[in-house]
């Protein structure tokens, strides 16, 4: 059995997807040029106007976007939408504190709420269906855009939130709970407890999770459906274009489908940014072309990844995105949170007593990410007394928690003992087998 939510776009011939894309794209394209200053100044400065763009083919005509634009516009400027039609904000974290925000009109969340009910339709839960959603709620997508989707499809949904395992496996063993959406890290850490608490897998009724957010494998994949007894699912999605469920996996397991008939994807060469053929190994960007609070035009999401437009066997038409293979930038995802090290750095520099030189240790124990910041201190304070070094961590803690949102352990270091290197500094090591 092998249930579709919306088979007329989810089986679509692809040349009958390709006419609405185009329709769609020059569209949205217009509206943006009219609307925000940033894309009309890009374009006019490229020499592109609404017109020239005809079919997706001319997308390579278009100028990208970056984080940084939503960073340096913040909070407003690219919202195409008048403010009083916007009716919701969701939210990450930003390079240097500040968040990214992206307002949403009631279309919007309507589109992405289709896109979760796919998602969720694609691991077989319909109305009869318990589903837990532990991924946080608040400006992070994860809860809200899973709660969206299983309102959606009349299925009993558990908003959980993250976070308090004793209650969640209560709730999961007493509630009845058939499907699951969380951060893969975290269904492995459910697992374990399972195990560790020895609670009888039988009684529990878990048939499939929707696990993203954060980079997985194959191997983690095993483990989880071994451990919980599920169908694991891989999810897909970032804020900047609508949150979880921009692509999902069926239970093919054979890549995640692209929902295309509200974005399109293209993969790009990172170097010379040239668009690049299915098949091949790139960057992907993301084009919205349903979106209308703030429409995103050649998003670069910096992740790595390949495209197959091959029909996939549970029928479905809509392209494949290959598992992730990593990003083009720094950027970690610790515990779900992403984390830059010029963000650590920036912290640093403001913090007396210690040099700018650090490391970044993540690691993942009994499926807990862990980030420790190995930081020199200087000549003068090491041979300052342990309790100036004491506050030194304090501080320097103190600041990373509030400036990127997470806890990390602090290790201070004797003064040129972090290798310097002569090329680009390596400051990070992962331990984390991804
Ligand atoms: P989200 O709410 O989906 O975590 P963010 O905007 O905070 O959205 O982060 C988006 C980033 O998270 C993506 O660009 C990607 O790097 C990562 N991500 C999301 N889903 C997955 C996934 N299934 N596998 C690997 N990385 C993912
Ligand atoms: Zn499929």
């Amino acid at each position: 059995m092998n249930k579709i939510w919306n088979p007329q776009i989810e089986c679509m011939d692809r040349s009958e997807i390709i006419k609405l894309q185009n329709e769609r794209l020059r569209n949205v394209v217009k509206y943006e040029y009219e609307r925000v200053p940033l894309y009309r100044e890009r374009m006019d400065k490229k020499g592109v106007k609404p017109e020239d763009i005809r079919t997706i083919d001319d997308l390579k005509y278009l100028p990208f976007t970056e984080k940084t634009d939503l960073r340096d516009t913040f909070p407003y400027g690219l919202f195409a939408a008048d403010k009083k039609d916007i009716v919701r904000i969701q939210g990450s974290s930003g390079t240097t504190g500040k968040p990214i925000v992206s307002g949403y009109t009631q279309n919007d969340v309507d589109v992405w709420t289709e896109m979760m009910a796919r998602t969720l339709t694609a691991g077989n839960a319909d109305q009869d269906s318990i589903v837990q959603v532990c991924y946080g709620y608040g400006l992070f997508t994860g809860g809200l855009g899973a709660h969206q989707g299983a309102s959606k499809i009349g299925a009993m949904t558990i908003p959980m939130s993250s976070g308090n395992t004793a209650r969640q496996l209560i709730m999961m063993e007493e509630m009845g709970t058939t499907h699951l959406c969380c951060t893969p890290s975290y269904a492995l850490y459910l697992g374990e407890s399972i195990r560790e608490q020895g609670i009888d897998r039988s009684k529990l009724k878990l048939k499939c999770g929707f696990f993203g957010a954060e980079p997985w494998t194959e191997e983690m994949r095993k483990q989880i459906e071994e451990l919980l007894g599920v169908d694991a699912l891989d999810i897909y999605g970032l804020t900047e274009i609508a949150g979880p469920g921009v692509s999902f996996e069926c239970l093919e397991k054979a890549g995640m489908h692209v929902n295309e008939d509200h974005v399109i994807p293209e993969i790009i060469d990172p170097a010379t940014e040239m668009p690049l053929p299915y098949g091949e190994k790139g960057e992907l960007v993301f084009t919205t072309i349903t979106k209308t609070g703030m429409p995103m035009l050649r998003y670069r999401t910096h992740d790595i990844c390949r495209l197959h437009d091959e029909k996939c066997a549970c029928g479905r038409t809509l392209v494949r995105m290959e598992r992730l293979m990593g990003r083009t930038d720094d950027m970690l995802i610790i515990r779900g949170v992403n984390v830059f090290p010029s963000q650590i750095e920036s912290v640093l520099v403001g913090v007396r007593g210690v040099a700018p030189h650090y490391m970044l240790v993540v690691d993942r124990q009994k499926a807990t990410d862990s980030l420790e910041v190995q930081v020199e201190v200087t000549d003068d304070m090491f041979s300052d007394s342990i309790g100036g070094l004491d506050s030194i961590k304090k501080e320097i803690g103190e600041k990373i928690k509030s400036v990127v949102g997470i806890k990390a352990q602090i290790t201070l270091v004797a003064p040129h003992t972090i290798p310097r290197s002569e090329g680009k500094a390596k400051r990070i090591i992962d331990k984390r087998k991804l």
